[in-house]
């Protein structure tokens, strides 16, 4: 993990620039010098805990992303000092050399709101072509039930514009969201109604942080979310671009360079996600436990967290509910061990590949495999692996999945995947 020793206090890190050098100038949202801290946790969405030398604390996260591939356990983050705010700093952003090999040193934004003002900037220096002539007319405003970051105007035309912030921008590739949102496909259906009459434009600003030239809508996260884009992009426009956020010598946080368009490949989406594929359950099991599992009979299960491998060959997202919820006709052998676990958490993987090659590559980053566990009907050892802390936290849990998650897309460093046809996947 990449991270610089915790910087001396520095002085109160205060935004203090939204400037411009003249019409063809580079975005600047220069932060003060901010501190330098280890991340340690996130206790809830809003808050990460952090350590700085000895002292430990707690910071405000303005981020409704899960951020799991930035925020692993060790990662640096850069934070505000508030003393106007009752908890008193604010994580701003993080930065790393290298998370796993052929990891790029990176540094983004965590801040999402001041996204907002990065998009305000581009649109008011004309760098984003799409919205070249219009000028922001309203902030914060309410439409169909949602709200929009901006309503945009050039004589009497409209643009209604919701900018979201991404991050999860790996080996290629970006995709939005890194989370199911219901709340991000209501926004998709009213900016669909909003922009599709006379004089009215809708649409949505991508700003992406990470070495990319590619955009997609994540269908492993949110199938639904990535079918209502497809939907409704001949009525709302999919502006994706890549800002580069820099670190200065001083410790201060700014964007530098114009804004690089994305392309996004519809035609791979279009080709068909279909709901099957793979998946990974992440279970946590408070307290060892003797459980009697269908055909394997009883077995002990250590307290800790274990990572099941499975495959629906339809009917993915109905399967991955299914396992997330707790009373149903015990089935699986995960059905026993799910019925005795506090958490659950589950990776939809929408690609053509093996589940257990999948197994297998879990059991390799790290953990203890239980033995015959989920492998009735092929000749694995097992698709169940034991970790004593949380794999989502690990590096390489991350990697994995990000790998596993680019291969329909063939990114750089794959050797060109596809998504699922008609091809038989082992369920
Ligand atoms: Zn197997």
């Amino acid at each position: 993990m990449g991270h610089r020793p915790p910087h001396r206090a520095g002085r109160t890190a205060r935004e203090h620039s939204v400037s411009t050098r003249g019409k063809c100038s580079s975005v600047v949202l220069q932060t003060g010098p901010l501190e330098r801290a280890v991340f340690l946790g996130r206790p809830n969405r809003f808050l990460v805990r952090f350590r700085n030398g000895a002292a430990e604390g707690l910071a405000h996260l303005a981020n409704s992303g899960r951020l799991a591939e930035v925020l692993l356990p060790g990662t640096e983050l850069l934070l505000e000092r508030c003393p106007q705010n009752r908890i008193g700093w604010k994580a701003i952003g993080a930065t790393w050399l290298a998370r796993w090999p052929g990891d790029q040193p990176r540094t983004v934004y965590l801040d999402a709101t001041r996204m907002n003002r990065v998009a305000e900037e581009l649109i008011a220096q004309g760098l984003i072509p799409e919205l070249r002539g219009y000028q922001i007319d309203k902030r914060e405003i309410s439409m169909g039930g949602s709200r929009f970051d901006f309503l945009l105007r050039s004589g009497p035309r409209c643009f209604l514009l919701e900018v979201k912030s991404v991050t999860l921008a790996e080996r290629g590739l970006a995709f939005f969201p890194d989370a199911r949102t219901e709340r991000g496909r209501r926004h998709l259906q009213v900016l669909a109604r909003y922009g599709g009459r006379p004089g009215r434009r809708a649409g949505v600003l991508f700003l992406v942080q990470g070495a990319v030239d590619t955009f997609l809508p994540d269908f492993h996260n949110d199938l639904e979310f990535a079918r209502t884009c497809c939907a409704v992009r001949n009525r709302v426009e999919f502006l994706a671009y890549r800002v580069d956020p820099a670190l200065g010598s001083d410790g201060s946080l700014a964007f530098a360079g114009p804004p690089t368009r994305l392309r996004v490949p519809w035609r791979l989406l279009d080709a068909g996600v279909h709901d099957a594929g793979l998946y990974l359950l992440v279970l946590r099991l408070p307290q060892q436990a003797c459980i009697e599992v269908g055909g394997l009979g009883p077995h002990t299960f250590r307290s800790g967290f274990y990572v099941y491998t499975g495959s629906a060959r339809r009917g993915l997202g109905a399967r991955v509910a299914r396992h997330l919820r707790r009373r149903k006709r015990f089935h699986w052998h995960i059905d026993f061990l799910r019925a005795h676990s506090s958490h659950v958490q589950a990776f939809p993987i929408r690609a053509a590949s093996d589940e257990c090659e999948l197994a297998a590559e879990v059991s390799r980053i790290g953990g203890e495999l239980v033995r015959g566990f989920g492998a009735s009907d092929c000749r694995c050892a097992g698709h169940l692996v034991w970790f004593p802390e949380i794999p989502v936290h690990m590096a390489a849990f991350q990697e994995m999945l990000i790998r596993r998650r680019h291969m329909p897309v063939g990114m750089r460093g794959d050797s060109g995947g596809h998504f699922i046809r008609s091809r038989r996947i082992d369920s």
